[in-house]
């Protein structure tokens, strides 16, 4: 695997469509007519994290837009049109924005480190880490970087929710949920941050109970790493009280 060539990129292409082929014929096909994904995809550009892999979709299932540390920007043309495109054009019902641990744009806003042209870009992630500084020093040194990575998605899920896409989309009664998870490049782990956004529910009460989650979870780092379960109907699990706009955090499961 490390050693791949060039030619061994096109004789792998070679052998999976064949295989495609042989086990869905027409597959190919098919995808030419249309693309119907139902879920948009907005992740890290990082190699260790790609999308369809992840969650077992097929080509013509997700649509992906990835950058340096999932970062979606109020005035970023390039993301704003993956959206627009996804939800106006696509009619996607699902948005995820997923950050995953051990993500280097979030490693360097945190410590400060200078990488060149993309520290503006990172520069980004440092003013979540500077709006939720006083939590990051509170918690152990060893998990700032992970809490930041969720911190980030949280920001990022509000910044899809604000954008006039969604808003519009909202406003004509469209179903588009935007969704909040962080990706385990360490077990290969999808975790639900439990921030979905459908346009319904007051968006700064998901985003403090968001934030209330992460700052309990990660004071506790002993408990960190567990697999956080999905919600499987209102009111099991871990629907958050906070929700309501208190800011309790929510269950020791969230
Ligand atoms: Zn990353």
């Amino acid at each position: 695997m490390p050693d791949n060539t060039l030619d061994d990129l096109f004789a792998h292409n070679r052998a999976w469509s064949a295989q495609m082929e042989r086990d869905r014929p027409g597959f190919f096909t098919g995808l030419v007519k249309q693309q119907t994904p139902k879920y948009m995809w907005i992740g890290c550009s990082d190699s260790r994290v790609p999308a369809n892999q992840i969650t077992g979709l097929d080509p013509g299932e997700v649509f992906v837009h990835r950058n340096v540390a999932n970062i979606v920007v109020h005035s970023d043309l390039n993301a704003l049109s993956a959206i627009q495109f996804a939800v106006d054009m696509l009619k996607v019902e699902h948005i995820m924005v997923v950050g995953h641990y051990g993500c280097g744009g979030v490693k360097a806003a945190l410590d400060g480190i200078r990488v060149g042209l993309a520290d503006n870009w990172i520069r980004h992630i440092q003013d979540v880490r500077d709006r939720h500084h006083v939590m990051l020093e509170s918690l152990p040194e060893e998990v700032r970087a992970d809490a930041l990575c969720e911190l980030n998605v949280a920001e990022q899920v509000v910044n899809v929710a604000v954008s006039t896409v969604m808003v519009d989309a909202w406003s004509r009664g469209q179903k588009v949920t935007i969704h909040g998870w962080a990706f385990g490049v360490h077990d290969g782990l999808l975790q639900d941050l439990q921030m979905s956004v459908d346009g319904s529910k007051s968006l700064d009460a998901i985003y403090k109970a968001a934030v209330q989650r992460i700052r309990y979870k990660w004071s506790k780092p002993g408990e960190a790493l567990t697999i956080t379960p999905r919600p499987k109907a209102e009111g099991t699990l871990s629907q958050p009280a906070a929700l309501d706009g208190s800011t309790e955090p929510a269950s020791p499961a969230a």
